[in-house]
């Protein structure tokens, strides 16, 4: 996008200038000079206040060199969404990715999320979509989809063959596409996916399994309510047995029941859809 928020009009080298407020948003010159009341100015997309002289705001540089170019171009954005204008290239430090975790000597910066992202990392971000399911991983972080989840795991362990990704969800080796967090090495593969997808539209029909017998008496005789409590996705609920196929999960998010403190696996939740 080389248009300014808040005039919808085309960024330029000369009148229009990009600029990048402290909170990660991109405005024209011209809109943050109106923005401005007693040195004050407060982002339209955010509402943050910004104590700032006009000075001090930075240009959008990865903008205006792609003007420069003439080429239509994307901005580089960071995982959660802001644009990053400061491409910083040392020579005798390395710096560490905040989302591979690997040592590079070129790297962008997100200034409102003290980030810094390899060349890689911010090919990654802007080759893959973000998904549109309500998936994170247990950080909190929006998954990303990628059109290769093993070319990831190849590019930061090169010296072993990787042929296939481990999902996190089901547990079983695949390769292709998956739902990704590159900083936590999380993989949801898509039949995953489509599984959560299920749950996520049908959850009203998903209820806890779990037999509570009468006493030893109900035991012997086999006699039992169903919990029949709803149950309920939670990203952050990870390192669980799964309470039907008694695999245990460390990266995925599970389906809980609060009343008896168990958890669900995707697969075995879905089974529980009628
Ligand atoms: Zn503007
Ligand atoms: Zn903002
Ligand atoms: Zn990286
Ligand atoms: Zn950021
Ligand atoms: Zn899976
Ligand atoms: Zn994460
Ligand atoms: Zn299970
Ligand atoms: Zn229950």
């Amino acid at each position: 996008m080389n248009i300014c928020y808040k005039c919808k009009l085309p960024y330029d080298s000369e009148i229009r200038i990009p600029k990048i407020l402290p909170c990660g948003h991109g405005l024209c010159i011209i809109c943050i000079e109106k923005l401005f009341k007693k040195g004050l100015l407060m982002c339209p997309k955010d509402n943050i206040i910004h104590q700032i002289s006009l000075e001090d705001i930075s240009t959008n540089y990865v903008v205006l060199e792609a003007i420069d170019i003439g080429n239509p171009f994307e901005i580089i954005k960071c995982t959660n969404g802001h644009e990053m204008n400061i491409l910083v290239q040392t020579e005798k430090e390395k710096m560490k990715c905040s989302v591979c975790k690997k040592y590079s000597d070129s790297y962008y910066q997100c200034v409102p999320c003290l980030d810094q992202i390899c060349i890689k990392c911010c090919e990654w971000i802007n080759t893959t979509a973000p998904n549109s399911y309500r998936l994170r991983c247990s950080e909190g972080h929006y998954l990303r989809e990628t059109l290769n989840a093993e070319v990831f795991y190849q590019s930061i362990r090169p010296h072993k063959k990787h042929n296939f990704f481990l999902c996190d969800g089901c547990l079983t080796k695949t390769n292709g596409r998956s739902l990704q967090c590159r900083q936590c090495k999380l993989d949801y593969c898509i039949s995953c996916v489509e599984k959560y997808r299920n749950l996520d539209k049908n959850i009203e029909l998903l209820f806890c399994s779990k037999k509570n017998y009468e006493g030893f008496f109900g035991m012997i005789i086999g006699k039992y309510e169903l919990c029949n409590q709803r149950l309920v996705w939670r990203n952050q609920n990870t390192n669980f047995k799964c309470f039907s196929c008694g695999s245990f999960f460390n990266k995925s998010g599970s389906f809980i029941c609060k009343e008896c403190s168990i958890a669900y696996c995707i697969s075995c939740a879905n089974k529980l859809i009628p």
